[in-house]
C-alpha cells in the first residue's frame, strides 16, 4: 500500500475543513462542518472528529501517512495546543493529542493559519520561487507568515509572521490583543468599515456595512470610503516595510477578502510602500495578490505534514 497522502485540517472560527491531499497538492477528498464556535471545547472537538471520520471512512485513508493542521491562533505547536481568539471554549486545548487519537495515531503537525497560508503560497502560489517572503491574509483579521532562507519559518510555537498585531500607530486605538495601533486594528475589513462609518460614510438602502460595501462606495467615488482603504493600505505598508527591513523579504503576498478589493487596496499600498520601505535593500520589495484562494489553508496544512521531520527545502516547500 502506498503511503503518499496526508490529511489536512483547516480550523477557523466559522468552519472546519478537512481533506486528503497528495504530494502534488491535489485534493482527493473534502469534508467540512460549521464551527460551533460558542460551544464548549469538547463540542467543538466533536465537529473536528466528524470531519476526520469522513476522511478515515474513505478508501484513500490507508494511504495517509500524517496529518497537518492549520488552526486559527494563537497556537502552541511546541505544546500541541490551540487557543483561537474566536473559539472561547478552546484555551490551551490539546488539539494535537485529540487529532492523533482520532486518526489512529498518525503523526500530527500543527501550525497557525497564517503560517499554513504562507506554506501554500510558497509551494504553489504567488511566493513560489521566492526564498524570503511574507504572506498575509487581510479579512476579518490580519494574519501572516514568513518564508526565510527558502524555508517556512513557523517559529517555536507556530505563530511567527503574525503581522496583524505589530503596532504601526504608537498611540493608536486599543486593540483586542491588548496592544495599541495594530495593523489589524486599522486594516482588517471590520475596521475599514468602522472607520468609514465614523468619518461619515453611510451604507446604501440595504444597510450593508461590510468592507465590501465600503469598497463598492469607493469605486463609485465616495471620498470617505476611498480614504478608509488608503488608511488600511498605509498601515499594511508600514507593517510590510518593517518586516522587510528586519528580515529582508523581497515579496509580500496578500490574500483574504479585503485583498479582493484589488487596485483599491494595492495601488495605495504600493504608493505607501515607497514612503516606508526606503533603505536600499528593501526598495525592490514587491507586493502581489495571493493565488491560492480558499484552499490555501488546506494545501498549506498538507505541506506542513508532507515536510514533517524533513528538510523543507528538499520538498520545495
Ligand atoms: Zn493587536
Amino acid at each position: 500500500m502506498h503511503t503518499d497522502l496526508v490529511a489536512a485540517l483547516d480550523i477557523g472560527g466559522t468552519k472546519i475543513a478537512g481533506a486528503l491531499v497528495d504530494g502534488h497538492g491535489r485534493i482527493l477528498l473534502r469534508a467540512q462542518r460549521a464551527t460551533p464556535a460558542q460551544e464548549d471545547g469538547d463540542t467543538v472537538m466533536r465537529a473536528v472528529e466528524d470531519v476526520i471520520r469522513e476522511l478515515t471512512g474513505s478508501p484513500f485513508w490507508g494511504r495517509a501517512r500524517a496529518v497537518g493542521i492549520g488552526s486559527a491562533g494563537p497556537v502552541d505547536a511546541s505544546a500541541g495546543t490551540v487557543s483561537p481568539v474566536n473559539v472561547p471554549g478552546w484555551r490551551g486545548y490539546p488539539l494535537v493529542e485529540r487529532v492523533r487519537a482520532a486518526t489512529g495515531g498518525l503523526p500530527v503537525e500543527l501550525i497557525g493559519d497564517g503560517v499554513a497560508i504562507t506554506a501554500a503560497e510558497h509551494w504553489q502560489g504567488a511566493a513560489r520561487g521566492h526564498d524570503n517572503a511574507l504572506c498575509m491574509v487581510v479579512s476579518t483579521g490580519v494574519g501572516g507568515g514568513l518564508v526565510l532562507g527558502g524555508r517556512l519559518h513557523p517559529g517555536p510555537t507556530g505563530n511567527a509572521g503574525h503581522i496583524g498585531h505589530i503596532s504601526v500607530d504608537l498611540d493608536g486605538d486599543p486593540c483586542p490583543c491588548g496592544s495599541r495601533g495594530c495593523v489589524e486594528r486599522i486594516a482588517s475589513g471590520p475596521n475599514i468599515a468602522r472607520r468609514a462609518l465614523e468619518d461619515g460614510w453611510r451604507p446604501g438602502p440595504e444597510g450593508d456595512t461590510s468592507a465590501a460595501a465600503v469598497a463598492a462606495a469607493a469605486r463609485a467615488g465616495d471620498p470617505v470610503a476611498v480614504a478608509s482603504f488608503e488608511r488600511a493600505a498605509q498601515a499594511l505598508a508600514a507593517g510590510i516595510a518593517a518586516t522587510a527591513t528586519l528580515v529582508e523579504i523581497d515579496i509580500a503576498v496578500i490574500g483574504g477578502g479585503v485583498a479582493g478589493a484589488g487596485d483599491l487596496l494595492f495601488a495605495p499600498l504600493r504608493k505607501a510602500l515607497t514612503d516606508y520601505a526606503t533603505l536600499s535593500f528593501v526598495q525592490r520589495l514587491t507586493v502581489a495578490p495571493a493565488l491560492m484562494g480558499t484552499d490555501a489553508g488546506l494545501v498549506g496544512a498538507a505541506a506542513a505534514a508532507l515536510t514533517r521531520g524533513t528538510d523543507a527545502t528538499a520538498a520545495g516547500v
